[in-house]
Formats: structure tokens, sequence, C-alpha cells
């Protein structure tokens, strides 16, 4: 008996189309069986959301508010059976599970507590000129499968505060918290408000195309997000697009390695690497390199690598076999073009996706590690011999999500605005926080999410022109 159901209409809805087995990646045994959606079944939810929304944008803010803390409620009063979930089909260690839930609580009260100005353009004697904001209306959103219930969060809470209705697909390797949450807001949200179908990359897709869905907010990697800019051009659907980044951190010549060695591991090791905007290429000059390698090396053979439900994990599995081999490819091919494993380096010797923390040093460009998002445990270590060349090749990829700088404040202040990114952090990396926007540039996509910029996205803008 499958106890998780999809929500369509405000209702437990089972799949039409044959479950799919949802892995636990600590033991590569069946965790869950999930609903697949038929594309009939994501027509009815989408007639659902469309059915619910003029009521859902006509009630006041206040009202809306209202529902919004009480998400934020019920998240908080299931806390550990959401954080359970994610540890069981993502594979984090449940402390940081936990953390996730907590994210996602404090997300979603941030977001209902945003002022939204209205904008006066004009306000002379015989004129007002007015922005204000409208929904949009049926929003859709396609979540992947590191930050499951966090990313779901981060979509759907900005679109239901601006009054827009909500179609919800999780990746097909996650989708169960993202299930529960849908089933325990049945009994807060009026039907149709957020409707939660699991599916693969064919209702994805579907949803792209579907010329109900007036936007749509993808979270996942550049070529899905290129499907998706095509797809959504039958109407013309909104986008917001945070796609993957390969993001550099630079290591300024000089800088206290004591102080700043704990924050380059945390930052590209967070979620065992596979964060949008963890760090993923390390620059440092020549003369610190193999002191910072050894550094780093000792922090990742502290780790404790295990299931994430066990004593003392620090570190859990790689979510899935596709990202394992790939990191196993990534870091085997360094390796023979003449890189210096320091830590880790192999996948280890049990059932399970583990792979250790792995720093490898004497990386350099032309590496398939450097050049592409390894999304996963490694840390590629490239030195340099001038903050001019580190920026060069920090620059020189085609994706742009986030970027840092470690050292000298004033000197990093002065070369942020060098990093061909959406989002600089100095002396430290992969912040994300819910009132400041983030978003990508060049190939990491485009749109913010967070903070009134966020919100705003989740609305058209409607100017009125008063004659006094
Ligand atoms: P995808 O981009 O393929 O998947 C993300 C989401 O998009 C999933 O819900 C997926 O559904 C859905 N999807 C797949 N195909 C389509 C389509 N044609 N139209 C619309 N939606 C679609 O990421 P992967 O899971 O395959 O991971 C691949 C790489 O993406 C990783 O190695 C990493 O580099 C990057 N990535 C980046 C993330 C980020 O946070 N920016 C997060 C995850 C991955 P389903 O899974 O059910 O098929």
């Amino acid at each position: 008996m499958n106890q998780f159901a999809m929500t369509i209409d405000g209702k437990d809805v089972q799949g039409e189309m044959p479950s799919s087995m949802v892995l636990n990646p600590a033991n590569e045994q069946q965790a869950f069986l999930a609903p697949m959606a038929s594309v009939a079944q994501l027509n009815k939810a989408v007639e659902s959301a469309k059915t619910a929304y003029p009521n859902w944008s006509s009630l006041t803010q206040t009202k809306r508010d209202e529902y919004i803390n009480k998400i934020a409620d019920v998240i908080e009063l299931n806390a550990s059976v959401l954080a359970s979930i994610i540890v069981e089909e993502q594979g984090k260690p449940t402390q940081l599970a936990q953390m996730e839930v907590g994210g996602a609580v404090a997300w979603t009260r941030h977001t209902a507590s945003i002022e939204i100005p209205v904008e006066v353009y004009e306000d002379s004697e015989n004129k007002r000129i007015e922005g204000r904001r409208k929904s949009i209306g049926v929003v859709g959103s396609i979540t992947p499968w590191n930050w499951p219930l966090m990313i779901a969060i981060w979509h759907i809470i900005p679109a239901l505060r601006m009054g827009n209705t909500v179609v919800l697909k999780p990746s097909e390797l996650t989708p169960v918290n993202t299930l529960k949450l849908g089933q325990l807001l049945q009994d807060v949200l009026p039907a149709g408000v957020l409707n939660v179908i699991s599916g693969g990359g064919d209702i994805g897709r579907a949803m792209s195309e579907h010329q109900q869905i007036n936007k749509l907010v993808f979270t996942g990697s550049t070529p899905t997000g290129q499907n998706i800019m095509q797809a959504a051009a039958t109407n013309l659907k909104r986008l917001t697009l945070e796609l993957g980044g390969n993001d550099a951190g630079i290591v300024l010549p000089n800088a206290d390695l004591d102080a700043i060695t704990e924050g380059l591991f945390a930052t590209a090791f967070i979620n065992m690497g596979q964060t949008c905007a963890a760090l993923k290429r390390l620059y440092v000059h020549e003369s610190q390199h193999d002191e910072l390698c050894q550094k780093l090396a000792d922090i990742a053979t502290k780790q404790v690598v295990g299931d994430g439900f066990g004593d003392g994990v620090t570190f859990g599995p790689v979510q899935n076999s596709a990202q394992l081999e790939k990191v196993i490819a990534m870091v085997d091919e360094a390796n023979q073009q003449g890189a210096v494993i320091y830590s880790g380096g192999a996948r280890l010797d049990k059932a399970g996706y583990f792979y250790p923390p792995t720093i490898i040093g004497n990386a350099r460009s032309g590496m398939r590690v450097v050049e592409e998002e390894q999304f996963g445990p490694v840390l590629p270590v490239i030195k340099y011999k001038s903050v001019e060349q580190a920026i060069t090749e920090a620059n020189s990829v085609e994706v742009g999500l986030g970027g840092s700088l470690w050292g000298d404040v004033e000197q990093a202040s002065e070369l942020a605005s060098q990093l061909e990114c959406g989002s600089v952090w100095i002396n430290g990396h992969a912040e994300v926080l819910p009132h400041a926007p983030f978003g990508g540039c060049k190939m990491s996509g485009f749109g913010v999410e967070f903070g009134l910029e966020g919100l705003l996205e989740n609305s058209l803008l409607q100017v009125v022109n008063i004659n006094k």
C-alpha cells in the first residue's frame, strides 16, 4: 500500500502510470514507491489551479499571509517526519535534513513578512502614475533532488504570496518529502491552490509547453533549463531559471589559511558538494598551494562517512548513481592527467553511493573536474601566479552563479566586480538568505529568488495612469 499520494484539487490521488521506485542512496534499496502522473493528471492539476486562482488572487494580502504562516506552522509540527524522509531518499545526514526543514520554515515566514511597495513614478497636480503588482496566474515549479524540500518552498511560497496558484513537480529521484508536504497542506490551503504531482522528465516537458501555465520556476541543470526555455515559447511563459554553476573561489596571496580553511571546506562540501552555489573550484597562490591542500585534506579525513541516520555521521552518500559515476570519472581523469589526490579519490567498497570528500591538488584548466560542474564531494585546487590570472581563469567557464574571494577584505571588495557571477561572497561562499536576492548570469540562468526582488518575479507590473 502506497501511503504517499499526489495532491490534486486538495485530495490524495494515486498516479495513472506505473509507480516508480525511490532508492535510499545509503543502501541502494527501495525506500519508497512514488506515484507517477499521466499527462491527463497534469492537465487536471493545472485545471484545478486555474479554478482556484480567482478566489486565491482576490484575497487580501493579510489573509494570504495568514495562510502562509499556517504553512510554516504545519512544516514545523511535522519537522521530524519530513527530515526523516529527506534522509532516506536524499541521503544527507539527519542534522542537515533538520536544517533543511528549519530553513523551509524560516523562508516561509520571512517571505510572508516582506512589504510590497506601490511605486509612484509621478505625483503632480494633475497626474499620478503608480506601479502596482498583480498576480500572474498558474505557476509551475520543477525542483531537483539536492535540497528537495527547501527548493520546493523557495518556489511555491513567493508564488502563493503574490496570489498565484501552483502546480509543483519534484524530481523523480526525491519526490516523497514533497508529496508529503502537499498532503500536509491539504488541510491548510483551499483546494487547488497547491497541487503536487510526481512524474518524470515527460511531465516536466509537458509543464514547460502547457498553455495554461503562465510562469515556470525551475532549478536544475543548464541543458534542461535550455529545453524549458524553448518549450516555454509556446505561450511566452515567464521564467525563473536557476541552473547549475561552477563557482570559483580565489584565495588572495598571503591569506591567513588557519582562519579560512574550515570555511573553504564547509562551503565546498555542503550537502556532499551537491549544492548549486557550492564552491567548486579553488584558486590559490602557488606559494600556499601545498599547505592549503594539506589543511583541507586534514579536515576531509576527519569526516565520518556513512548512512545519514548513523550516529556521528557527518558525510552522507552521493544522491544517485549517475551523479556518482560522473564524480568517479572526473576524479580518475584528473588523476591520470597529473593531479595529486590529497584525500579520498575512490568510492567506498560497500553498498551505497559513498564517496569520501576528495581534495585534488595540482588541478588545472583543461581538466574536466575544473571545466565542468562536478556537483559532488570533490574540490579541485588550482595554482595561480597572479591574481589577474586567477580572475581570468575563474571567469573562463560558461556559467556564472556565485564566486568568492578569501583574504584581505578591502582588496577583495575592490576585486568583487571583476567576477562574472550573480553573487560574490568575501570570506564565505554558498550563503543564501531569505532577505538577499540570489540568481545567476551567463549559462547559470536568469531571474532572482529571495528578498523583495525574488518575490516580485512572481508578479506582473501594472502601470496605472491617473489623470486627476
Ligand atoms: P535535471 O535538470 O535533469 O532535473 C531537474 C528537474 O527537471 C527534475 O525534476 C527533472 O525531472 C526535470 N526535468 C527533466 N527533464 C526535463 C524537461 N525536458 N523539461 C522539464 N523538466 C525536466 O537534473 P539532473 O537531476 O539530471 O542532474 C543533472 C545535473 O544537473 C547535475 O549533475 C548537476 O550538475 C545539475 N543539477 C543542478 C542543480 C541545481 O541546484 N542547480 C540541482 C540538481 C542537478 P526528473 O528528475 O523526474 O526526470
